[in-house]
């Protein structure tokens, strides 16, 4: 039996986080060059909220899948990181072995149940599940999904002349987590412009994190759920949007999608759901004062 778990509604949907991991390395400064230690003193909601470790010197930042189940149909968003996986700069994520499949299958679901696959980008903690070892061999988890993902980013990670130090544990991640995917015919790589990718998927352009960032909504019945992607990692950047982490490649753009998202979940009240915010990683952004303010589910 399914052990029962946290979940939420959107119209006829369920959508239940698989937690994959906890990240306590960070300190506030470290992730945001612009920090300024007196920001959680004037929110003090938000120190209270589980989203620092308990000597409070670390943010925490989960790492997880939502998985969303409809009548006739199993979703995916994002992937984690992944087991077993040579990760020699992200030291982090290198060689992991979590129980995610078995996480999945305690919320009701094998691999093979899973229709589709939604990737917002393809840094290595969201795409790492795409693929696990079988002899020696990168293979595809969910065989009976299609991926779907921007064409964009993955053309990026996959150019030479991009080959940076910054983008060389991307790099390694198409080899052994997205190539397979597209080798297997499982792939479908898209344009991203907001348009329906699949029936009540839309892929919205929010680049900078990454170059072919998307954020994604999820229309059902009347209501709307917003899986933001990377375009927020931590709390701290509803209310300082201007904030980027070490982690946005593009600086600019990363603020102007933020914005753009902000603007977007609060004007729609989505259900937003994160890919990094610790506790439930879920809730609302709404309009506070001249900005906006942050509310756990
Ligand atoms: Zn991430």
């Amino acid at each position: 039996m399914p052990v029962e778990q946290h979940y939420y509604r959107i119209g006829r949907a369920k959508v239940t986080r698989i937690e994959e991991l906890m990240l306590s390395n960070f300190t506030p400064a470290a992730l945001f060059p612009d920090w300024n230690p007196l920001f959680l003193a004037a929110i003090p909601d938000l120190s209270r909220s589980g989203t620092m470790d308990e000597s409070e010197e670390h943010v925490l930042l989960s790492v997880h899948s939502w998985l969303i189940e409809e009548p006739g149909r199993t979703i995916l968003i994002d992937t984690g990181v992944g087991n077993g996986k040579h990760r020699p700069y992200a030291p982090f994520f290198d060689q992991l072995n979590n129980p995610f499949i078995e996480r999945l299958e305690a919320a009701g679901f094998a691999p093979a149940d899973i229709n589709y696959v939604l990737l917002t980008h393809l840094h290595v903690d969201h795409v790492g599940w795409n693929t696990h070892l079988e002899g020696d061999r990168w293979v595809p988890t969910f065989p009976n999904a299609r991926y779907i993902f921007s064409r964009v980013e993955h053309a990026y990670f996959t150019d030479p002349q991009n080959h940076t130090e910054r983008n060389r544990t991307s790099f390694q991640v198409q080899k052994d987590s997205v190539d397979p995917i597209i080798e297997a015919g499982l792939a479908d790589l898209i344009e991203i412009d907001g348009s329906e990718a699949i029936e009540g998927f839309a892929f919205y352009p929010t680049p900078g994190h990454s170059v072919g960032h998307a954020s994604i909504g999820f229309r059902s019945g009347n209501e709307l759920a917003f899986f933001a992607g990377d375009v927020l990692h931590w709390p701290v950047e509803v209310y300082q949007p201007e904030w980027n982490t070490v982690f946005d490649a593009f600086p600019e753009e990363a603020r102007k999608s933020r914005a753009w998202a902000l603007n977007f979940a609060a004007s729609n009240q989505a259900t937003v759901f994160t890919s990094h915010f610790p506790a439930s990683s879920a809730g609302d952004i709404f309009r506070e004062g001249s900005g906006f303010g942050w509310r756990f589910r």
